[in-house]
């Protein structure tokens, strides 16, 4: 589970008790988890919020997408 915080640009899939572990990979602040879809344990739809940085890491088909807003193009 450790291997998410040092490679934070996963293919997993999205799931609630991931943010027990998942930060912010530019400043490793706790991320806040906003739902728009789930089924079950798993994210469908939804962000991840930094409180610090304000960057906001959509969740799309249940896979996030934790590359900071400066390396997404
Ligand atoms: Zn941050």
């Amino acid at each position: 589970m450790t291997a998410l915080l040092l490679h934070p640009y996963t293919d997993s899939v999205m799931r609630k008790d991931l943010m027990d572990i998942l930060a912010c990979p530019v400043c490793k602040t706790p991320l806040e988890l906003t739902v728009e879809g789930d089924e079950g344990d798993e994210v469908i739809q939804g962000a991840l919020r930094c409180s610090n940085c304000g960057d906001v890491y959509p969740i799309r088909d249940r896979i996030p997408n934790l590359l900071p807003k400066a390396m997404r193009g």
